[in-house]
């Protein structure tokens, strides 16, 4: 069994209204041992690839697109929830996205400057669910003229639409790991094979 199924076996919490709480380790504390893991398989999959630029949402993709980035040596960028007062309103890409944890829809931006047509950007986060963060990404970085490479996910929760969403638009997505079902009541959690 892989390193980041045996860590979600062993501390993940399913709340109701299907989500899970892994973030001992993948998105609040952050295991650096399951960051490496996570980087090679993603450096493996995609390295084949024409890849420019690392891109994800604030604030749980971070920590899995630095190291991606640093593995791939280019440049990782973010995007924000929040405009910074540094950054006019007509010099950013944006995109609305529905948070499911949350229940909030935030407008996400990046700044122009920072995504050009020659760019071809590896999306990474670390769950998909019904896909809003990523097309988000994908909508910005199609607005910017870039290309999208592929997406990479660290869960992707799979009888939630977001695959299907993304496969729509002839997108790549790679999953380390998929999720079948989880339930909260018994506190289980189903895998399904590949990626
Ligand atoms: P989507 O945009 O695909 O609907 O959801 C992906 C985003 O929502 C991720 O960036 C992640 O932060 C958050 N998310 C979705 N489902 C879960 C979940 O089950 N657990 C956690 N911790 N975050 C989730």
């Amino acid at each position: 069994m892989s390193y980041l199924k045996e860590r979600i076996l062993e501390e993940g919490v399913i709340y109701p209204g299907n989500v899970l709480k892994i973030d001992s380790f993948l998105n609040h504390q952050i295991d650096p041992g399951v960051m490496k893991e996570i980087e090679k398989e993603f450096y493996d999959h995609f390295s084949d690839r024409r890849i420019t630029k690392i891109m994800t949402v604030e604030a749980s993709g971070i920590a899995p697109a630095i190291m991606v980035a640093a593995h791939f040596d280019v440049p990782m960028l973010f995007a924000k929830k929040k405009k910074p007062s540094t950054l006019k309103a007509e010099e950013a890409y944006t995109a609305e996205v529905y948070s499911y944890t949350k229940q909030t829809t935030s407008t996400v931006m990046v700044p122009k400057d920072y995504l050009n047509k020659e760019d071809a950007v590896l999306i990474i986060d670390d769950f998909l669910a019904n896909g809003e963060a990523s097309m988000g990404l994908v909508q910005i970085v199609r607005d910017a003229g870039a290309k999208v490479a592929g997406i990479g996910i660290c869960v992707e929760k799979s009888f939630q639409p977001g695959r299907e969403r993304l496969e729509k638009e002839g997108l790549d997505v790679y999953s380390i790991v998929r999720i079948e079902s989880i339930d909260s009541k018994n506190q289980e959690i189903k895998f399904k094979e590949g990626h």
